[in-house]
């Protein structure tokens, strides 16, 4: 195999211009998307991968709520 003659590697570093395409560092744990390696992530203690936050919560089921006033404890009350 032909090394290349702006990064001298065979296949071309991520970086430079004769590189086909952004290579693929894994997958979404959630959505499956490609994760490549010209984008960021997200990571978890976990070590699990995610395309964007919103995957992150949604694989961990966190929802933002608002409180009710159901969630207050009687005990909080003054009266
Ligand atoms: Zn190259
Ligand atoms: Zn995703």
């Amino acid at each position: 195999m032909q090394s290349c003659d702006i990064c001298l590697s065979s296949p071309c570093k991520a970086s430079c211009p004769n590189a086909p395409e952004p290579p693929v560092m894994g997958h979404c744990k959630m959505c499956n998307d490609e994760l490549r390696y010209d984008y960021n992530y997200f990571r978890d203690t976990n070590d699990d991968i995610f395309c964007s936050r919103e995957c992150a919560d949604a694989f961990h089921g966190i929802t933002e709520e608002e409180w009710s006033s159901d969630d207050i404890e009687e005990g909080d009350y003054y009266d």
